[in-house]
């Protein structure tokens, strides 16, 4: 049989996803400038989509910065590996700031968040370690994970005792097998806005040996006095021995980095597959991402701003009686009961109707029977589209009381 065919045959057309209008609820559009407000077939919307949340995917410094970067070097170089040929003072000295912020040792930097972090959890694993992850760990953990030859041990959504549980078993295993331990969970949990649990986690090192690695992808930057993320928020970063993020949210744009003590860092420079066979982050994204980092650490105003819109929009929500989960972090998630067929009405309704423009989670993310309106708060954001968003879910939320949706048009 073909492989096509079977391949079709076996999964569906669209794999694993129901069939979306393309271009309309999948894969939509948005054009002009970045930022909260967009255009959406051809319409202006207010946009709450973007992990933009700091603001700066359009701030004129950073703007200037990638463009003398672009103009002096390029996209080609470096033209190799990082350790080939792919090396510069740049990317040194990225990794440097990098660590001072963190407050780690040592930082290495990765193309990409999603690869990096599977690439990292390859690196240090060998089959005789035995991993304890969050349920609710990001696919790229999760992809990190299948690439682990020995044991794997799931424990349930920021349960502390459940993890406490599962690592009475795992330091058992590990210690029959001459191996170690290692968990794995996040700053913020980029669906429901739940910080992880860290302060708790690194609690459990007094009674369990385990190293810990954190992805704060939606934490770093937002999260913490200075933005250093949610091991700073929660005062325990020194307990973090691996502190990964993307620079695909709070700095508005591609890369990542891992950090830590000195020799693992070192050693996961000579071993981070994905980095050893790959070309290393081109220069405007290196020097992009430390004029991002510098307006991090020295416009404190940029993560205020973020926070005036993140409490004004939840404690809006709340007030009105929206269930937006246990949130206490800038995503907000704005949870409905109702099937996936309803969730498009909704959104359409949203989009035709309110010019309103934010993701939409379904099962297979979220279970069936939920819908998840997701609106990521940003700096750029004012207090009046806060409060035309929340108009918005009121009047949204009245049409869904008196069975508007029911009768309403489905998509086509
Ligand atoms: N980890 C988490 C928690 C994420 O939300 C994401 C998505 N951006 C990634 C990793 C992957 O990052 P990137 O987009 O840089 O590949």
């Amino acid at each position: 049989m073909d492989l096509f065919e079977k391949l079709i045959q076996d999964k569906g057309p669209l794999g694993k996803h129901s069939d979306y209008a393309y271009g309309y609820y999948m894969f939509p559009r948005l054009e002009g400038p970045i930022g909260p407000h967009m255009n959406f077939r051809g319409k202006p919307v207010l946009n709450w989509s973007l992990n933009n949340y700091l603001g700066l995917a359009n701030h004129p410094e950073v703007r200037k910065a990638d463009a003398d970067a672009s103009a002096e070097f390029g996209l080609a170089l470096p033209m190799g590996a990082r350790m080939m040929s792919g090396n510069s003072v740049y990317h040194e000295q990225l990794e440097k700031e990098l660590s001072d912020f963190v407050q780690k040792e040592d930082t290495m930097l990765l193309n990409f968040g999603y690869q990096g972090v599977m690439s990292v959890i390859d690196a240090i694993l060998s089959r005789r370690d035995v991993v304890v992850y969050d349920a609710e760990a990001h696919a790229s953990i999760i992809d990190g994970l299948r690439m682990h030859q020995g044991k794997r041990i799931v424990y349930p959504h920021n349960d502390i005792a459940g993890l406490e549980k599962q690592l009475a078993r795992a330091e058992k295993l590990a210690e029959e097998n001459g191996g170690g331990v290692l968990v794995i969970t996040e700053g913020v949990f980029g669906m429901s806005g739940n910080q992880g649990r860290l302060k708790d986690v690194v609690a459990l090192k007094e009674k369990y040996q385990f190293r810990l690695l954190v992805d704060d992808a939606h934490g770093f930057g937002t999260m913490g006095e200075t933005g250093a993320g949610t091991g700073e928020e929660q005062g325990c970063q020194d307990g973090i021995d691996l502190y990964f993020s993307t620079f695909a949210k709070s700095m508005a744009s591609i890369g990542a980095f891992v950090s830590g003590d000195k020799y693992v860092i070192n050693f996961l420079r000579y071993n981070t597959r994905s980095q050893i066979y790959a070309k290393s982050l081109p220069m405007p994204l290196v020097i992009g991402a430390l004029k991002r980092l510098e307006l991090i650490r020295t416009r404190p105003e940029l993560r205020a701003d973020l926070w005036k819109i993140v409490n004004a929009l939840q404690s809006g929500l709340r007030a009105k009686g929206f269930n937006i989960g246990h949130t206490n972090s800038p995503v907000t998630p704005v949870i409905i009961n109702g099937d996936e067929t309803y969730a498009t009405k909704v959104v359409l309704d949203l989009r035709e109707n309110y010019s309103l423009f934010c993701s939409i989670v379904v099962y297979p993310v979220i279970p069936r029977g939920l819908i998840i309106l997701r609106l990521i708060p940003t700096a750029s954001h004012t207090l009046e589209d806060v409060e035309r968003t929340i108009a918005t879910f009121e009047a949204i939320s009245e049409k869904l009381k008196n069975g508007y949706y029911e009768t309403a048009p489905a998509p086509s």
